[in-house]
């Protein structure tokens, strides 16, 4: 390939090689959320494709970094995490979820959910390794597995109505005998599902009759909407502890994606594993945010109580908004985002109706076939997110009304 960089040094033996990157991230990064988001750049449409929260955080816990950073807090913290805020995941996961954890060994601060992701596929699947996800699924996984030589074996969740569920057949006929490790997300993105304490205790016994290792994603623990719904962690039932790690983040419940704090909770070998993977991809990070997470962390119920408030009245602002323009919104019961069934609309097909929305009424969605990695895609479902400001989210359903017209 010619660099055009002629005369710089490079070797004839290198001038000769053809550049090209590796299989592992060949194609990645190309999608249409770039797409997406270049449309929205381009149109000034409202952006409802991305996730990326714009609500406040909690003022407390701002001061507290900033006066983490004017302490001095600014140096490497322990690999494993500074040690007030693997106390506080500790805290936090007993007085949750009922599961005990030692602060020492068995809680590992990490770079975000999307470190603790990737260091566990890491640690966890060796080429040629398959690993189970539920379709559609978070874009990580498919490309953690890649990065491990592992694969993706997607299992499609059910269509049920205006919800998806668990179909425990299909999980079972995904699995083979170089399946090593199940990843549930619950609260699901994109879908908004929360896992039923049955579905729970089906996913817990193909896990243990197949002797698989669970990687939780559990980054929307504190946002969930529905009375009567609960989050419940599946490392709690029988059997599943010794065999579960559980990721969680910070991003999500204080609305800080940018510090990319998370942390990692499970049996201390495995948990040495995945921080064997991540002293090598970051070591360590975000001092001064995990000394202040440390202290917010503690008293996260009462936060979380006022942003699912918000989230709740959100999430029914656009179901509402969705359904005057002529879509069907799906339930979600968690999360961030609505799925909304666009045929009642006249399109048959969720990319199509994406690529004109901008154009037609000036707002940016996300076809949720995007969000597939098996090829059993609901084409005509797109997603539309809510974690935006209420001023945003209310010009968006005015917009979305001249659909109907
Ligand atoms: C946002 C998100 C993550 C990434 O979390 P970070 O802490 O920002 O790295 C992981 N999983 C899911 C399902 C998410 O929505």
């Amino acid at each position: 390939m010619d660099l055009g960089v002629g005369g710089v040094g490079v070797g004839a033996d290198v001038e000769a090689r053809s550049w090209a990157p590796a299989a592992r991230v060949r194609g990645m990064g190309t999608s249409i959320f770039t797409e997406m988001t270049e449309l929205a750049r381009t149109t000034g449409a409202i952006n409802l494709g991305q996730g990326v929260p714009e609500l406040p955080s909690p003022p407390a816990l701002l001061r507290d970094v900033a006066d983490a950073v004017l302490a001095g807090h600014n140096q490497y913290p322990p690999a494993v995490g500074f040690p007030a805020l693997r106390e506080a995941v500790a805290a936090h996961q007993l007085r949750r979820y009922g599961v005990a954890y030692d602060p020492v060994g068995e809680v590992l601060v990490t770079t975000g959910a999307t470190e603790a992701l990737a260091a566990a596929v890491l640690a966890f699947c060796d080429p040629g390794d398959e690993v189970v996800a539920f379709d559609p699924c978070y874009d990580a996984y498919a490309a953690d597995a890649r990065l491990a030589g592992a694969t993706l074996v997607p299992v499609p969740l059910a269509l049920d109505g205006d919800h998806f569920a668990l179909d425990a057949d299909a999980l079972r006929a995904a699995l083979s005998p170089r399946t090593r490790v199940l990843i549930l997300n619950t609260p699901h993105n994109p879908t908004g599902k929360v896992f039923t304490p049955a579905e729970l205790a089906e996913v817990a016994d193909v896990c243990r009759t197949y002797d698989l290792t669970v990687i939780t994603d559990e980054v929307y623990e504190h946002l969930v909407y529905e009375d009567g719904v609960r989050h419940l962690a599946v490392a709690a039932l029988p059997g599943m502890r010794e065999r579960t790690v559980v990721v969680s983040s910070a991003g999500k419940t204080f609305n800080t994606t940018g510090w990319k704090i998370g942390w990692v909770c499970g049996p201390a070998p495995l948990v040495a594993a995945v921080g064997a993977a991540k002293q090598f991809l970051t070591y360590a990070s975000g001092t001064p945010y995990q000394v202040a997470l440390a202290r917010a962390l503690g008293s996260v119920e009462e936060w979380a109580a006022g942003l699912r408030g918000t989230l709740r009245a959100h999430r029914d602002l656009l179901g509402t908004g969705l359904a005057a323009a002529g879509l069907r919104p799906f339930r979600a019961d968690a999360g961030y985002f609505v799925q909304a069934d666009v045929r009642p609309a006249g399109y048959g097909n969720g990319v199509d109706f994406c690529r004109e929305l901008p154009g037609r009424v000036g707002v940016v969605a996300i076809p949720t076939s995007a969000f597939y990695v098996g090829s059993d895609a609901p084409t005509w479902l797109v997603r539309f997110s809510f974690c935006k400001e209420a001023s945003v989210l209310e010009e968006a359903v005015r917009r979305l009304a001249a659909l109907a017209r």
